[in-house]
């Protein structure tokens, strides 16, 4: 069994003023495959992350077949296979009428261990994070846990480094590159769009989430087996999830745009206890559960669907002379079903294409963090677009009761949404009007 419960030796704190080629600020899924993609590349890395691992971080606890490829190319996928996880078969849709429908993922994805996992983020942040910490120390790079940024220097209109706090002593770290993988409120990524002087938070497309651990939840006692998502009267525009992890323990949450929270001055942990005590449906499901003590948490998840005004760049603006963001910190979060961890992967892989160690030794020029922002949208634009498309759907109860109701009868709608789950750009017939009356009606 991998060793994932230890603490993580990160070796010795660098001198105050020590130059690397690149800071990666913030040690979660984005900063540890960045830190990791970079080091492999040769460059001599500085990863500074808040926290001290293993930490638990809120989260649906839901790993997509987009994630598992990155994950394989670290190099990491066998050592998480060998931690305890809740194999993802099938994804059951609840319409607000109670109706169900589960999809299956795709057979061969499922036996190629390809389609996906839900495990305890504490377990997957840190097998990467620790893949991080080895491949940078090879390369000659430095790790700093327990280390808070602070403040991100900008001389000229560039980004040239940061200043920060570890164990009550300052310091002060230079690079041509600094990465912004600090989370929903990364330092890096507010000082970007300030330089801009762009918005950070856009209410419309910043999502508030709620999350649970609970035990003894009737139909989640296997490993393997469908995670659940439910469009409950009562919590639409927003979801109910139930995502088992293993072990017969079930990670429980709600989701929900800022803007429609505001609107309805609705709590999400208020709904969350309603939800579990007295819709009809799930109060019998949770009646012998009990909820693991003190796991109760919420935390914010910053979209990447358009925006109708943007600025500058589309979601935002994630890159500036000496500066590119990854994951949260660039807005990537996936506005239908709230995955952000693939994007926070896919984008430190495009980070990584990006920076080239010998041209950006001197220097990362708002030229190039423009590529990386056009490379972000081109490879995204089309499956955040859709999966905005189907965020504000599922807002209409009556036409998500209809078309759950469809799927629940019709064998040729379930496969299309399977495929459109397996591949975001198969969500694109959904906005065919023709295949929709073809597929609802006949
Ligand atoms: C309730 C909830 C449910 C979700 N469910 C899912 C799901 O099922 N599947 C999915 O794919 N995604 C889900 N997401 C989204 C997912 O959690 C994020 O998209 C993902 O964690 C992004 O990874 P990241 O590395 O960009 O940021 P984070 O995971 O937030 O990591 C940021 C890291 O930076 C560190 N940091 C922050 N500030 C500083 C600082 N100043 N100095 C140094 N370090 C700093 C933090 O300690 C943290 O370790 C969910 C989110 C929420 C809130």
């Amino acid at each position: 069994m991998q060793d994932w419960d230890s603490p993580i030796d990160s070796g010795v704190v660098p001198e105050d003023g020590s130059i690397f080629d690149v800071i990666v600020v913030g040690g979660g899924p984005g900063g540890s495959a960045t830190a990791a993609y970079m080091a492999m590349d040769g460059a001599k890395v500085l990863l500074l992350e808040k926290a001290v691992y293993p930490r638990d971080k809120t989260c649906g606890d839901a790993v997509g077949g987009k994630s598992l490829k990155h994950v394989e190319e670290l190099g990491v996928k066998t050592a998480l296979e060998q931690t305890n996880h809740f194999r993802v078969d099938g994804i059951i849709f609840g319409a607000p009428n109670g109706k169900e429908v589960r999809i299956s993922l795709p057979e061969d994805e499922v036996e190629n261990r390809e389609a996906g996992y839900s495990l305890p983020r504490k377990q997957f942040d840190t097998v990467l994070f620790s893949n991080a910490n080895e491949k940078v120390l090879k390369a000659g790079g430095a790790v700093i846990q327990n280390f808070a940024v602070k403040e991100v220097h900008i001389e000229g209109g560039v980004v040239t480094g940061i200043s920060g706090l570890h164990e009550k002593n300052s310091y002060h770290f230079k690079a041509p590159l600094t990465i912004g993988a600090g989370g929903y409120n990364c330092p890096v990524a507010r000082a970007v769009v300030d330089h801009h002087d762009e918005p950070m938070v856009d209410k419309k497309h910043y999502c508030a989430a709620y999350r649970e651990y609970w035990t003894g939840v009737e139909g989640c006692e296997d490993w393997q087996g469908a995670i659940e998502i439910h469009f409950i009267d009562g919590v639409v525009p927003g979801y109910f999830w139930i995502f088992p992890v293993g072990n017969g323990v079930v990670n429980v949450g709600i989701g929900m745009v800022i803007a429609e929270m505001d609107k309805r001055k609705t709590k999400l942990r208020g709904l969350q206890d309603w939800v579990i005590n007295e819709d009809p449906k799930f109060s019998k499901r949770f009646a012998n559960a009990k909820m693991v003590e003190k796991s109760g948490k919420g935390w914010q998840l910053p979209f990447g669907s358009p925006r109708k005004k943007a600025p500058s760049f589309q979601p935002r603006r994630a890159a500036m002379a000496g500066a590119m963001c990854v994951g949260d910190a660039a807005s990537l979060v996936d506005p239908f079903t709230g995955e952000g961890i693939g994007n926070a992967l896919l984008s430190a892989k495009l980070a990584s294409t990006v920076y080239d160690r010998e041209k950006h030794s001197e220097g990362f020029s708002s030229d190039s963090a423009s590529e990386y922002q056009n490379m972000l949208w081109g490879e995204l634009s089309v499956e955040l677009t859709n999966s905005y498309k189907l965020q504000r759907l599922v807002k209409k109860k009556s036409l998500m009761n209809f078309f759950i109701g469809k799927a629940v009868k019709k064998v040729e709608l379930q496969r299309a949404l399977t495929d459109m789950i397996a591949s975001k750009e198969a969500q694109g017939q959904f906005h065919s009007k023709w295949w929709m009356i073809k597929t609802l009606l006949f």
